[in-house]
């Protein structure tokens, strides 16, 4: 009961197309030649669309009905079109058939046409979608950390050329961020992320990238950047989450955060040295009580 219900457009088309069918050739009889082939063409272009009627079923679903809509008026008005077409050959001519026919093959098409540019469409679209997915961190809209690497390597061959361009990395991490989850909950975790990462994207410049390495864990890259200007971006960073206060209920949260910078000339680097470089700096940083930040090329 349940498959008829499913299919009782479908089921319905074919039920009235049988009884034209049947209708038209018994009353309507041709007395001329029969056209054997157009029967066999015409009749397998509908039997082919009526095939279609009953398969585009499977696109009966939330994120593609209206295309499947689309699709199963097309192949209806097709189907009986075709069908038409078909009876045609066995039947006097007859007016009514011929003006059907020529309303019916026309709209199916058009409609097909128009299903098939939406389906196409959708396709893009979930395409970028995925893209898109692939290179973001799904929690705080960051990209990735493989997003990073291939940005950070085609920044680097792009700038190889230039010899006074310097490239800088600054790796950071949330200080006693376990502490916070511990404490606050795993959720509000996440809020002190989300707030954390805008607030440093909002002091970096456009050219300049950031990601979320993993955990608490973020990487920035400086784009054409010298050594005092790379301090105060570490500087500028670490100051600015200082300052920033979470509310939950009536308390105000506070994090800290330590940095590692390195930096290099862009002709010279190379991405995973300069990660490196900035990795042990952060350790540093962390060993010296956190809060602060340490840059690994610094004589101190
Ligand atoms: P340290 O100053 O040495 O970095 O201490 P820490 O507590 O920040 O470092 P630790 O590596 O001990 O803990 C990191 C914590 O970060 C543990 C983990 O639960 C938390 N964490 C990692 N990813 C997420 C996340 O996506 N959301 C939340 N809420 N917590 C996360
Ligand atoms: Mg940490
Ligand atoms: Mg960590």
């Amino acid at each position: 009961m349940g498959k008829i219900s499913k299919y009782s457009l479908q089921l319905s088309v074919m039920l009235l197309a049988s009884a034209l069918t049947v209708y038209i050739s018994a009353a309507y009889p041709s007395h001329g030649q029969i056209e054997y082939i157009e029967i066999f063409t015409e009749g397998g272009i509908a039997s082919g669309c009526l095939f279609l009627m009953f398969w585009i079923e499977r696109l009966n679903t939330d994120c593609f009905r209206n295309i499947y809509r689309l699709l199963l008026l097309s192949t209806c008005f097709l189907f009986l079109g075709h069908l038409l077409d078909a009876i045609d050959e066995i039947t006097v001519e007859l007016a009514v058939i011929d003006l059907m026919e020529d309303i019916f093959t026309p709209i199916g098409f058009i409609v097909f046409i128009f299903a098939n540019f939406r389906w196409v469409k959708h396709h893009e679209e979930q395409a970028n979608i995925m893209k898109k997915l692939a290179k973001t961190d799904p929690l705080t809209g960051l990209l990735n950390r493989r997003a990073f690497t291939e940005k950070g390597n085609a920044i680097l061959r792009q700038s190889a050329d230039d010899s006074g361009k310097k490239i800088s990395i600054i790796i950071m991490d949330i200080d006693y961020f376990k502490q916070v989850n511990d404490r606050y909950g795993h959720q509000f975790g996440d809020q002190v992320l989300i707030k954390i990462t805008c607030k440093i994207k909002s002091i970096l410049r456009k050219h300049d990238y950031i990601a979320r390495l993993g955990g608490e864990e973020f990487i920035v890259l400086l784009h054409d950047t010298n050594e005092n200007e790379t301090k105060l971006v570490a500087e500028k960073i670490r100051a600015c989450v200082e300052s920033l206060y979470i509310s939950h209920k009536h308390e105000k949260v506070r994090c800290t955060i330590s940095l590692g910078a390195a930096i290099e000339h862009a002709q010279t680097s190379n991405l995973d040295k300069l990660i490196g470089q900035a990795d042990t700096a952060l350790y540093k940083a962390k060993a010296n009580g956190r809060n602060c930040w340490e840059l690994a090329t610094d004589p101190i």
